[in-house]
């Protein structure tokens, strides 16, 4: 849905609940005195100044300075009350210190689907008498309350979406993870039973005698029972190998057909903006480790609080005072490590942009098409300088981050270290005045050590857990990306028997300052060549661009038989229409599926493709190659037989041919090839099928001079059309540009 008539709805349906006489409520959420609002809440804010606000401006609720943002998305006025209709962001708090004052207004209320929350007036006065008479750091309480609140609502949301993250990961993997957990939990127990079975024979074997047959008899079926726990482990081990790897085998799967899934189904206009792709860079830099590293680190989680809950009832059995040491002994090291894992994350977020450009210069180092003109031109040391610049500004800001916690950490180290010897010099103790059995000792002396090591895992898994989250949410937000607007199943069926009108269509490139279409009105009659000329820039291939529906027109509508494009649907035009663009794609394919990618949806038909290839002017290349058709292109994988540049375009053009589709848009099809060869191209789409209309884009006049129709483009407008006699006679841009490419012919 359009944000617009989003936005039109909320406010319809803001109107609707104050028609209504609703009694809108205000609710605290948690410690907070912030209202939760979310994505889709509805509040309404009393008093605020309008002329400072803009529609998608943030609006911040403030109360004493801490801030929660919500995009504006409209306002109206009703009985003096002045209410803003917000919308909540999906990361409902923040930290930014937004400091425009007048973006202030008080939460009346806001209302989340149908329900209703009772207000807690109490706190609401509080805050209000508070907010009113004292600045918030003279009352340290009140101070320490609103970072509570607000730290509690953050790690509850952080909880919710680490839910949400791991089920949509771990979505079709459900009976595998099942079996993994039922693993971790076994494996965090048994060390522990294994430990209580080695306290039992020491126990057994101090107090034993060989003549006493029971005693005997029981040391000897502890020490099967204990071979067998051993055994266990062993096994459980492999099985644990086993089943992760399938586990990690099924997520990976999953994960790629999600991502690959998303990136086809993307409007191009996401590419455009460097800001969206580095979130996509992330986006897909995570997708390939993080997921299996998340649910990795919660099957360590289980495990660990499986041992840790036998080893508390362990622990109870002998002093339980000892596993509260044990647990203030982590608590540094874990605390250090939740702080750095934000930091972390927000130097990975901060470097997106250069990462994105140590790679970019990466690829023209080591990628192939880049080779030629870097032996040439020699500028390898230029790129090589660039990279290591780049690369060395990224590892110092790493290392430099790594080093502040280098100190902190060795702090957290001393201090565990330092709890734990001191406890076991407790224990010896109680050994000494005789308190504790030997066994007691030994027992104490692994489970203290096995504990620490468990302890530690849970709350580092737990750190672990929230830092890969956090990674996580980049990818789930890719994942959440609107797909193509255009992308939908639509009613409308596609035709072509009349004409194609492109009606006042205006169109700007999201990341452009310019227009690139600014009011262009043709008509292209179906069954009909038409040919687009004029300049570079001048906006042809754009409108080819927008006639494929890859983006739709900023005003002005596109007709396919009087039915509007975006009715259609894009999906739909694509089915329906086939395309040569200039930076056609080069598959390392064999020649027979290269040209049969043209139409998926059937079953290769090899004489058709032989016809387009005919048509593209490349048989007679084909039918030559070792293997023929079935000739493996390219020259990335052993076996394949590399064509000239001419020659990939005329397989890119028979691929097109192959679809047989009513519409054909050609855009510099052959800007590879010979004037004859393009001639001879353009005569082969005449004799495969008389009634196609046809769209070509062509700096060489002379070969679309026989097209029924000319539109001349200048600098994002139709400034001439008729056919090339009449533009002659006319003696304006097209003219000229025909003087000028003959004369440039001649020279
Ligand atoms: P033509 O096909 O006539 O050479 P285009 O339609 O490719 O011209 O370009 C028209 C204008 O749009 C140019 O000013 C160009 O710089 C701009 N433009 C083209 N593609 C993009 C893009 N992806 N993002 C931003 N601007 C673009």
């Amino acid at each position: 849905m359009k944000q617009q008539e989003l936005n039109k709805q909320l406010l319809d349906f803001a109107e609707t609940l104050l028609d209504e006489n609703h009694q809108l409520s205000f609710r605290m959420s948690g410690n907070s005195m912030y209202p939760a609002l979310k994505a889709g809440d509805i509040g309404f804010v009393q008093k605020c100044d309008e002329k400072d606000l803009n529609k998608g401006d943030i609006i911040v609720f403030n109360q004493n300075g801490r801030l929660v943002a919500h995009r504006l998305i409209g306002m109206f006025t009703r009985d003096d009350i002045q209410f803003i209709i917000a919308k909540g962001d999906k990361n409902s708090y923040t930290d930014n210190p937004i400091t425009i004052e007048s973006l202030i207004g008080k939460v009346y209320s806001f209302q989340r689907g149908n329900k209703k929350k009772k207000i807690d007036s109490t706190k609401m006065k509080l805050n209000k008498f508070v907010a009113l008479h004292f600045s918030t750091p003279i009352i340290p309480f009140y101070n320490f309350r609103l970072q509570a609140g607000k730290r509690f609502n953050l790690l509850w949301s952080e909880l919710k979406s680490i839910k949400n993250n791991i089920s949509i990961v771990s979505k079709e993997s459900e009976k595998i993870l099942f079996v993994n957990i039922i693993i971790s939990i076994l494996q965090g127990v048994l060390p522990f039973i294994i430990i209580v079975c080695i306290k039992t024979l020491i126990d057994q074997l101090t107090s034993i005698s060989t003549q006493n047959e029971s005693q005997r008899l029981y040391f000897t079926v502890i020490l099967i029972i204990t071979a067998l726990v051993f055994l266990a482990s062993g096994v459980l081990s492999e099985l644990k190998t086993y089943f992760s790897l399938k586990l990690s085998q099924s997520i990976t799967h999953q994960i790629y057909q999600k991502l690959h899934w998303k990136h086809a189904s993307l409007d191009l206009s996401r590419y455009e903006s460097p800001a969206e792709q580095d979130k996509i860079h992330r986006a897909v830099q995570e997708a390939s480790f993080r997921p299996i590293k998340i649910v990795s680190e919660m099957l360590i989680g289980i495990k660990s609080v499986a041992a840790a809950l036998f080893l508390v009832g362990l622990f109870i059995t002998i002093k339980w005072h000892l596993i509260v040491i044990l647990i203030i002994a982590i608590i540094p090291g874990v605390y250090f490590r939740l702080k750095s894992s934000r930091k972390l994350y927000k130097q990975k977020e901060a470097q997106s942009t250069k990462e994105r450009e140590m790679y970019y210069f990466n690829r023209i180092l080591t990628g192939l098409p880049f080779a030629k003109e870097m032996k040439l031109f020699g500028f390898f040391d230029f790129f090589k300088q660039h990279f290591s610049n780049v690369q060395n500004m990224l590892f110092e800001q790493q290392i430099k981050l790594r080093k502040s916690e280098l100190w902190l950490n060795i702090f957290a180290q001393i201090f565990s270290v330092s709890l734990i010897f001191l406890s076991l010099g407790f224990v010896s103790y109680l050994k000494i005045k005789g308190e504790i059995s030997i066994g007691t000792v030994a027992l104490f002396f692994f489970a203290f050590q096995r504990g620490y090591g468990v302890l530690n895992e849970l709350f580092m898994s737990a750190t672990q857990i929230l830092e890969d989250n956090t990674f996580l949410n980049d990818f789930i937000a890719f994942l959440n990306m609107p797909t193509s607007s255009n992308s939908l199943q639509s009613d409308h069926s596609f035709s072509l028997s009349k004409e194609i009108r492109i009606e006042n269509v205006r169109f700007r490139y999201k990341s452009s300052k310019r227009d690139a279409l600014k009011l262009v009105n043709i008509t292209i009659p179906a069954g009909k060549t038409v040919a687009f000329v004029g300049a570079n820039g001048s906006g042809k291939t754009t409108l080819i661009k927008l006639l494929c529906g890859f983006y739709q027109p900023d005003s002005g509508r596109i007709l396919f038989d009087g039915i509007d494009a975006t009715e259609i649907g894009q999906q739909k035009i694509c089915e329906n229409i086939t395309a040569v663009f200039q930076d056609f794609a080069l598959y390392n394919i064999s020649a027979i599926n290269n040209i049969g990618l043209g139409n998926t949806r059937e079953t290769l038909d090899f004489d058709k493709a032989v016809k387009a290839a005919k048509a593209a002017g490349i048989n007679d290349i084909l039918e030559h190659l070792p293997n023929g058709y079935n000739t493996l292109l390219g020259n990335l994988f052993s076996c394949g037989e590399e064509l000239s540049i001419g020659q990939w375009q005329k397989m890119a053009i028979a691929r097109a041919f192959y679809r047989d589709s009513s519409l054909v848009l050609l855009d510099e099809p052959s800007s590879a090839l010979d004037a004859e060869s393009e001639l001879q191209i353009i005569n082969g789409l005449k004799k495969l099928s008389h009634d196609k209309t046809a769209v070509i884009i062509s700096h060489r006049l002379s070969t679309v001079q026989w097209a029924d129709i000319i539109y001349v483009f200048n600098d994002g407008e139709v400034v001439e059309s008729g056919n090339h006699q009449e533009l002659l006679q006319l003696g304006g841009k097209y003219y000229s540009l025909f003087h000028t490419n003959n004369n440039q012919s001649i020279e």
